[in-house]
């Protein structure tokens, strides 16, 4: 690679908000690095993009989501594409594969053999795990990807989270999840729960709001349980609006939240005229049994109260949450269990998803994936 080129990178993002703000800060990275993006070209089809993404980038980075198999299904397809691309054009960029189908297999708890992962993706050229992104400059020095030159030149506190959106920046809080709900992949793919200090939050909405950024999405697999797990939890909690006495700051919201991890003190933040209307709290299930076999930690009584407590502490709330249909065992009572919930709590928004086994957690080891896809499929449709 000429020493004095831009080198072109290209960051394909899959899966949560919390992804796409690691993608920012990966891109503010390699932007530092002197590296320029390729975004995705115009093209007939996504194939032709990818093929011309392939052809021209020299840097490839797949940050990756496990959360259902259909998004691994699309980074295992990659691999026709770069095998076309190298047979067609003799080369191929450097392909970096981050993300949690990394984090499943080289965490600490891992969901299977990393070399597992390997075998099905011989065309990655390096795999980083989720804590490992800020070692990126390390990473492509060693592996003859970046020069000694640039490696020199790099200064780390030039490397500030590239935003998409000029006034609107995703902050990541923490990290990781230590709830095991029996579905979720997430406790293995991003390890423990980890909550950045308040201190280095405030630091960077301040920088950001002195770059014109006024509205902030705070980010976590688990935003509600921020700084419940240290010892100083309930001081760093009573501060956590310390955001909001920003004075540029216009809006705040966060995403995703649990039932089980929604404290008062949180209910009384939303209050605050520059919280959010829509608040994401993902209640997956409308039957109680099927929430305890997900180990969700709440009742369903539990859930509709919260949402009373919240409607009466910010009348305009909207809520949105995230459903699972087709469970292991689940009833056509338990299902409509769920479809009642749509009648007891105004959902603005729901995502609905059909329950797909993810290799190594609790559900796919302990509970038979009993529920016919064409039944899945069909309370999907009803929900
Ligand atoms: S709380 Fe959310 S991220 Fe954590 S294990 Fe449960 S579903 Fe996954």
């Amino acid at each position: 690679m000429e020493q004095n080129l831009p080198k072109k990178y290209h960051i394909r993002t899959y899966g949560c908000q919390a992804n796409h703000a690691d993608s920012n800060t990966i891109a503010g990275v390699l932007e530092a690095l002197d590296f320029e993006e390729m975004t995705d070209p115009i093209a007939e089809n996504d194939d032709d993009a990818l093929y011309k993404l392939l052809s021209e980038t020299d840097l490839f980075i797949v940050n990756t989501c496990s959360v259902r198999q259909k998004s691994e299904d699309k980074v295992y397809g990659m691999g026709k594409m770069i095998k076309k691309v190298k047979t067609e054009k003799g080369r191929k960029p450097y392909m970096v594969m981050a993300g949690c189908m990394v984090g499943s297999v080289t965490g600490k708890r891992q969901r299977y053999a990393f070399e597992e992962l390997k075998k099905k993706t011989p065309w990655v050229d390096y795999y980083i795990n989720p804590t490992q992104i800020l070692n990126i400059p390390e990473i492509l020095h060693k592996n003859g990807v970046l020069s000694e030159w640039a490696m020199k030149k790099f200064d780390p506190s030039t490397a500030t989270a590239k935003q998409s959106n000029p006034e609107h920046a995703f902050i990541n809080i923490s990290y990781g999840c230590d709830n095991f709900c029996t579905f979720c992949v997430v406790p293995y793919a991003r390890g423990e729960e980890v909550s950045r200090s308040e201190e280095d939050i405030i630091l960077e909405i301040r920088h950001l709001v002195l770059r014109g950024f006024k509205e902030f999405t705070l980010c976590g697999q688990n935003v509600n349980s921020w700084g419940l797990k240290t010892s100083e939890k309930f001081d760093v909690r009573t501060g956590s609006d310390q955001a909001h006495e920003i004075e540029s700051v216009e809006k705040i919201n966060f995403i995703s939240s649990n039932p089980f991890d929604f404290t008062m003190d949180l209910i009384e933040a939303i209050k605050l005229p520059k919280i959010s209307n829509y608040l994401h709290i993902a209640v997956q299930s409308g039957n109680n049994d099927v929430l305890k076999k997900m180990n969700r930690r709440h009742t369903i009584e539990e859930f509709i109260d919260l949402t009373k407590k919240i409607k009466k502490a910010r009348p305009n709330v909207e809520f949105g949450t995230d459903i699972i249909v087709g469970f292991p065992g689940e009833t056509e009572d338990q299902f409509n269990d769920t479809v009642e919930l749509f009648r007891t709590v105004p959902f603005n928004v729901a995502f609905i998803s059909i329950y797909s086994p993810r290799k190594g957690t609790p559900a796919e080891r302990f509970y038979p994936d009993d529920i016919p896809l064409p039944e899945k499929k069909r309370r999907h449709a009803d929900t």
